[in-house]
């Protein structure tokens, strides 16, 4: 499996659509361990990317990563754009060398551990992200794994960003960045991204 450009401006029409879908359950996963704010973060990124990439005419995959990941990271504020930036960064200076989605994530998932400093078990994105690079690998990945994952953050104490400033008491909730990502990877698969 190869991305293309037609496959990743499918897969951002699709998850734009479930952000605007989910902005308000996104925000209220925020509520109780961060700020409240996730879910109209990702809906001014994604509005930010979807008028982005209008602008391009006759884009490459590479530009269009770019324009991806710049929108994110000048529209969301909060901590995940930057991190959903570094992602998007990661693929767009890759994407020559590889376009197959199990080494982009990867490359990408690096990029978002080092620029957060988080790693797999602190309850962020990361604990959709590394499962999803692992099913890729094995060629195994399914719209059940990923949500099983976002899932698997709700028994998970944060370590990193703001819900880990209540410890233990982020136990029992939802990574809200862990669902925004599930979201990513479903679009991804409803876009054809591992057909
Ligand atoms: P903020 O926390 O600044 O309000 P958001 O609410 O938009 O930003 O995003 C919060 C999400 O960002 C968290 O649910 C988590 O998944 C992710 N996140 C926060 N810090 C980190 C980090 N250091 N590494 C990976 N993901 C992180
Ligand atoms: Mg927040």
């Amino acid at each position: 499996m190869m991305i293309t450009v037609e496959i990743v401006d499918k897969w951002m029409e699709l998850f734009y659509q479930k952000i605007s879908e989910q902005k308000a359950y996104l925000s209220e996963l925020d509520t109780p361990i961060g700020d409240g704010d996730h879910g109209n973060n990702m809906m001014r990124g994604m509005q930010g990317v979807k008028d982005g990439l209008a602008k391009l005419s006759e884009p490459d995959l590479k530009l269009t990563f770019k324009t991806i990941a710049m929108s994110l990271i000048s529209k969301v504020g909060g901590a995940a754009g930057p991190l959903y930036g570094t992602a998007f960064l990661e693929m767009a200076k890759n994407c020559e060398e590889t376009k197959e989605p199990a080494e982009l994530f990867k490359l990408a998932l690096e990029g978002i551990k080092k620029r957060g400093g988080a790693t797999t078990g602190d309850k962020t994105m990361i604990d959709v992200w590394a499962p999803v690079v692992d099913a890729l690998a094995a060629a195994s990945l399914s719209v059940e794994k990923v949500k099983e994952a976002a899932e698997g953050t709700r028994d998970l104490v944060a370590k990193k960003g703001r819900a880990s400033y209540l410890g233990e008491r982020s136990v029992g909730h939802l990574d809200p960045g862990a669902v925004s990502s599930q979201y990513l990877f479903e679009s991804f698969i409803a876009a054809g991204g591992i057909k």
